[in-house]
């Protein structure tokens, strides 16, 4: 079959990577590189992202490694260990240890909110915020983990999200870092494609979709499938069909790349900074794979959920944060990156995503159509290994 891809980010690489094993794929991408917002951009020795903070959230087992080696890429991602310490009054906590700085009520609530959640007695309706409500640290550490993992804070994020997030969370773990960082990933997804002979067209915006009963038109291009990995409302309005019931709502945030010559964190792990005032994390990428910072120093990414609209005064905050958690002040801001409008850090927040399956020859890939409880990649492969599955499914029937 003839399959023509919108967008050559982690999503539409992902489908055109396993298509083109027996299928004539052709992706279509508007920007001069590959890799969408999951890219590294190297700037004064260090390898910044696009998007991404290097980190995959449910590692080396998760469903994005599961595609990545399925496909057939080798990337190595190493996982972290501990996944993460939780920041509080300036001290880093390993999660059994937040107990140990709370009053015995607050210990007695959180024991009771921790029980609640494993097993699933939890009104799905309410948000994480309004679970969290009694226990107030419970409530801090929970804001910094949506904070970080989905750029949303703990009011903004649904309950019924946090439960399958336990859930995959339970099955899989916590995160890791590809060597290569995001590229890594990317580029191992490149080299298949070109192996395949499948097409990737940089620098090729396309305009219009065309669907009709058993195929389609890319600008004018004629095609048996299309997959789009632009957001589903740029998707919607280049196409000549509505499928979009309710908006989903996308997510912003404020990145900053910092060197430094000092130890941060250990491995992969992520630093959960409950007691910052903006920021919700950082990681230390140059510990998995060094080649990402300069020599001698390492690189760290941190990250803060965007709350208000104005990004100059939410940026001003973010750097009183960073000012309070670099105490000895042996440090270099590289770059601040704020993501929100058509580059934000997901098209769809956890909770707003659409359905990728608009027909049998019409897909949706990407960060607006995580499955429940898809934490960024994890949701994007998630999307992938359905449209690759009802693609299966359809041309089983067909042939
Ligand atoms: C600050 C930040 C931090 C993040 N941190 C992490 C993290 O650490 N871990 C994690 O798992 N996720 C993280 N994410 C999220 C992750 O980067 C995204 O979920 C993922 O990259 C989205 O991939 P995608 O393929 O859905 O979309 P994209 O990467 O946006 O790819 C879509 C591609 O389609 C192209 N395109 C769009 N319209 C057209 C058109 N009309 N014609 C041709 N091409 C078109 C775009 O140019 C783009 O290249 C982060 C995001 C941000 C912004």
């Amino acid at each position: 079959m003839r399959i023509g891809i919108i967008g050559a980010g982690l999503g539409g690489l992902l489908c055109g990577a396993e298509l083109s094993k027996t299928h004539d794929v052709t992706i279509y991408e508007r920007l001069p590189f590959i890799g969408g917002r999951f890219t590294n951009i190297p700037y004064k020795g260090f390898q910044i992202t696009t998007g991404a903070l290097h980190m995959i959230p449910h590692g080396n087992d998760g469903y994005l490694a599961q595609a990545l080696k399925n496909i057939g890429s080798n990337v190595k991602i190493v996982n972290a260990e501990p996944e993460g310490y939780f920041r509080l009054n300036g001290k880093n906590h390993i999660y059994k240890d937040l107990f140990k700085t709370v009053t015995t009520k607050e210990k007695l609530n959180a024991l009771k909110l921790a029980a609640n959640l494993k097993f699933g007695r939890v009104d799905k309706n309410i948000s994480f915020g309004e679970f969290l409500e009694g226990c107030p640290t419970a409530l801090l550490v929970g804001n910094s983990f949506t904070g970080w993992a989905l750029s949303l804070n703990a009011y903004e994020t649904p309950m019924s999200e946090i439960l399958e997030i336990q859930k995959l969370h339970s099955k899989f773990g916590g995160p890791g870092i590809p060597i290569g960082g995001c590229k890594g990933v990317i580029d191992s997804l490149v080299e298949i494609i070109n192996k395949n002979n499948g097409k990737i067209l940089l620098n090729h915006e396309v305009s219009k979709i065309e669907i009709e009963e058993n195929k389609g038109y890319i600008d004018s291009k004629e095609f048996d499938i299309i997959i789009s990995n632009a957001s589903p409302t740029e998707t919607e309005k280049m196409s000549n069909i509505n499928f979009i019931q309710k908006k989903p709502v996308p997510s912003k945030g404020i990145k900053v790349n910092v060197a430094t010559k000092s130890n941060m964190v250990n491995g992969a792990s992520v630093i959960f900074t409950a007691d910052s005032e903006r920021i919700n994390g950082l990681n230390q990428p140059s510990n998995v794979d060094k080649s990402l910072a300069k020599e001698g120093h390492n690189l760290i990414m941190l990250h803060a959920t965007q709350l208000k609209s104005n990004t100059k005064s939410e940026i001003d905050i973010v750097l009183e944060d960073i000012e309070n958690l670099f105490i000895d002040k042996d440090y270099e801001i590289l770059s601040i990156q704020s993501y929100n409008n058509g580059w934000p850090v997901n098209h769809a927040s956890n909770g707003t995503d659409l359905n990728p399956i608009i027909k049998d020859n019409f897909f949706l890939v990407g960060d607006g159509v995580k499955g429940v409880g898809g934490i960024e990649v994890e949701g994007v492969a998630m999307s992938a290994i359905k449209v690759l599955e009802h693609i299966k499914t359809v041309n089983f029937k067909i042939n």
